[in-house]
């Protein structure tokens, strides 16, 4: 059987890997000169400096995290971020450490016992969620936390308000009622050692697979099965149109001296044009006597111009997305995966637990 995968990212090189040691033999082609897609990393004055921003893994899936792990060593790191909020750094997502560093202690003592009462400890609270409360100091807590964190964040990020967008992209990071300054509270976070690009090329290196860079996919290339992990309304010649997604320009800077910021990230929800600042040399502990971070200014995607980073949820694109779905029933032979490829907002554990599905379900189609 000759199988093709189109994109070299995570998805790609995760599912050459599980065909090839279920005993077929696969080429994967990346229009890029480079593997890893969006998750590549390369050295520079000794800091492992990720190309396309900031990527931390971390999961629940047992199974997905030690798929991985069969291809890198983990570095245990556990990601905080802070967000410049009325000129203090405070943690993100906000939680009960967030309150009392912005607050008056009475104010912050009086809202956070109605926080307890009205929803527990350690509990996660999408804003969204939080704003429909009615009751009078938790209703200024959620507009405070809505207008000082959220509101300019997103509408950098996604050109609309959080109200405008999928209620799952602002409750990607809900407002947290612990003392837990993490950003993730998985089971497993990590960073391979040595960075995403070196754990991406073990994961390839298997003899039955076979990686093209520098080449697009084409029509007249032969196959049985394919595999597409770029965007589907690009497969169909985007014949019903373009499925929107927002992109991202990074200006990197390197500074000469060890340390620019506390933490690996730090948001800026009210400030300045970027939406956060990268430093990458805390994610590995590199040593260097210098820094490198990245500014993050997110924009549309316009083809040849930018990449696609970010699918945009909302119903129009679902039914936009759902009609190019339609046009791929009609495809027994070709599948659709990843960010891309399914439209959807996977971090690397989805869409690496997304090519376990894929294998599941080849013989079914
Ligand atoms: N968000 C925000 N302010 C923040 C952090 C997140 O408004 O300080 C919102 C914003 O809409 C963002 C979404 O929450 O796009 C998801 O954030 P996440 O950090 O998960 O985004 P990613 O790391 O995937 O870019």
């Amino acid at each position: 059987m000759k199988n093709l995968i189109v994109g070299c990212g995570i998805s790609g090189a995760a599912l050459a890997r599980l065909l090839a040691e279920s005993g077929e033999t696969v080429t994967v082609i990346d229009s890029k000169n480079h593997i890893a897609g969006n998750i590549y990393d390369y050295y520079q004055d000794g800091i492992c400096v990720h190309k396309y921003g900031t990527h931390i893994f971390h999961t629940n899936n047992k199974t997905v995290w030690d798929f991985v792990g069969r291809f890198c060593q983990w570095y245990p790191y556990q990601h905080q971020v802070r967000g410049l909020v009325d000129g203090q750094l405070i943690p993100i997502p906000f939680n009960l450490n967030s309150l009392y560093m912005v607050f008056p202690n009475e104010l912050a003592i009086r809202i956070e016992k109605k926080l307890l009462d009205n929803f527990g400890f350690n509990v996660k609270v999408p804003i969204l969620e939080l704003r429909k409360k009615d009751d009078k100091d938790l209703q200024f807590l959620a507009q405070y936390i809505y207008e000082k964190i959220f509101l300019e964040y997103t509408l950098k990020q996604w050109g609309q308000k959080p109200d405008e967008i999928d209620p799952s992209v602002s409750g990607r990071v809900p407002v947290y009622i612990a003392r837990d300054n993490r950003y993730f509270q998985d089971k497993y976070q990590g960073i391979p050692i040595g960075g995403y690009t070196q754990m991406v090329k073990k994961m390839l290196a298997h003899e039955n697979i076979t990686v093209k860079l520098n080449t697009g996919f084409k029509p007249s290339m032969k196959y049985d099965r394919l595999f597409w992990s770029g965007s589907i309304d690009e497969f169909f010649n985007y014949e019903y149109g373009e499925l929107p997604y927002r992109s991202e320009r990074f200006e990197f800077i390197t500074f000469p001296y060890k340390k620019f910021q506390d933490v690996a990230v730090v948001n800026y929800p009210c400030n300045y044009d970027w939406t956060r600042i990268g430093e990458y040399k805390h994610f590995l502990r590199d040593e260097s006597e210098k820094t490198i971070v990245s500014y993050e200014y997110p924009e549309p995607f316009e083809i040849g111009k930018n990449e696609r980073y970010y699918p945009i949820a909302n119903d129009k694109n679902a039914e936009l997305y759902q009609k190019y779905l339609k046009l791929a029933a009609n495809k027994p032979n070709v599948f659709f995966f990843g960010r891309l490829g399914d439209y959807k907002y996977y971090d690397m554990d989805k869409a690496i637990a997304r090519c376990f599905e894929i294998m599941k379900n080849l013989g079914e189609k």
